[in-house]
């Protein structure tokens, strides 16, 4: 293969409190060589397929800030796990040329990286190679094993799931519903409640942004209270939400992403909830569950058996190209994808 074009994204500023912009990065094309480029040991050369992106990457970009995972660096790639295909491996690799690995790479068409972050994976029937960033993968495991070690939904329970049409929350309704329980998620467009209740099998769902008061319509549909409500979005939501928890109900506190742009973080005022009701408020990150072989084993085996036996729906929201990755993840941030955000790079 002759020299070539590497087209990567760069971090280039923090966008500090508020909106993260298209200007805080930037798409630059540097030679590059696949064929002669140097690969150290245990190192392989993977080309890009499919890039996630992800909510928790602007927490990334707060570069000052504590966090469970690293910040992004100034004038470096921005990176992201990927679906890739090996390219060129180090000598005495196991991988070879045409495996197809998912890992942390760069938002680039091409990346050196260190073949230990990697994992094989097989190619099945049914099944879209990118679901193993979505529903097979950090997302659809997150849904899993929340459920499981903190909502323990049983049937007949009250479900409410916000975020509802994204990437974690879709999952998260149809295990439910799996289960027996009833299931109400909200979500920012009418398209989206319309996927929840026609094609998700959701019992109800309401567009929050449309709704004159979180109150009344959580009223209106869970009137018998919530026993669980899986929590993506933090706020104003979750203070909605804790005076009409059951008692002993459960909240997976998974994300906040009403606070990752906001410029000031709202005050939760009902916490003395968790008192009176006696509820269980935990938060948790899916990477701590990966150690338990059983849960993440069982997950990948039942999922893939409702996937096609369909009765599971999933959706993506596919851009194209590596150059497009900037503007899909403000995009995503304000809600434009259905269900899991994709960047299709080959
Ligand atoms: P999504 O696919 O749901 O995409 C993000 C969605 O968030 C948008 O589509 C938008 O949908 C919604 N959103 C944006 N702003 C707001 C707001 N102000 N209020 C309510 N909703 C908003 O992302 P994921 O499914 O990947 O992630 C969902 C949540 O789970 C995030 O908070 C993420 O950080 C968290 N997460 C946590 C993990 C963990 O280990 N704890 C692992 C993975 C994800 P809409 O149109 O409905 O507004």
């Amino acid at each position: 293969m002759p020299a070539i074009k590497n087209t990567v994204v760069i971090f280039r500023e923090d966008p500090g409190q508020g909106w993260v912009e298209e200007k805080h990065m930037e798409v630059v094309h540097k030679d590059f060589d696949p064929d002669t480029v140097e690969i150290k040991p245990e190192n392989v050369l993977v080309k890009t397929l499919f890039l996630s992106l992800d909510p928790y990457m602007r927490m990334r970009m707060a570069t000052g800030a504590k966090s469970y995972i690293h910040p992004f660096q100034i004038g470096e790639p921005l990176q992201g796990t990927a679906v890739a295909e090996v390219y060129r491996a180090a000598e005495g690799s196991k991988l070879q040329k045409g495996d197809l690995v998912v890992g942390m790479v760069d938002w680039a068409e091409w990346t050196i990286v260190s073949e230990k972050g990697l994992t094989k994976v097989e190619k099945k029937a049914d099944v879209p190679l990118s679901y193993f960033l979505g529903i097979l993968g950090m997302p659809g495991y997150t849904a899993y094993a929340g459920l499981e070690k903190i909502g323990e939904p049983k049937a007949g329970e009250t479900v409410y799931v916000s975020g509802a049409a994204g990437a974690v929350g879709l999952v998260v309704g149809q295990i439910a519903k799996a289960k027996g329980c009833r299931v109400i998620g909200s979500a920012g467009s009418d398209d989206k409640v319309k996927l929840l209740l026609e094609e998700a099998n959701f019992d109800a769902a309401f567009n929050y942004k449309t709704v004159k008061s979180y109150t009344d319509a959580l009223k209106e549909h869970c009137p018998k209270g919530i026993d669980v409500y899986w929590d993506n979005v933090g706020g104003e939501m979750l203070d909605a939400v804790l005076p009409l928890m059951n008692a002993h109900g459960r909240i997976p506190v998974c994300g906040a992403i009403s606070q990752y742009n906001a410029s000031e973080p709202y005050g939760v005022k009902n916490l003395s909830m968790l008192i009176k009701s006696k509820l269980k408020l935990q938060g948790f990150i899916v990477g701590d569950y990966y150690a338990d072989r059983e849960l993440y084993q069982r997950f990948q085996q039942e999922i893939v058996q409702w996937i096609k036996e369909k009765k599971i729906v999933y959706k993506e929201h596919v851009d194209e190209g590596i150059a497009s990755a900037p503007s899909a993840f403000v995009g995503m941030l304000k809600g434009r994808n259905t269900g899991k955000q994709i960047v299709k790079v080959v």
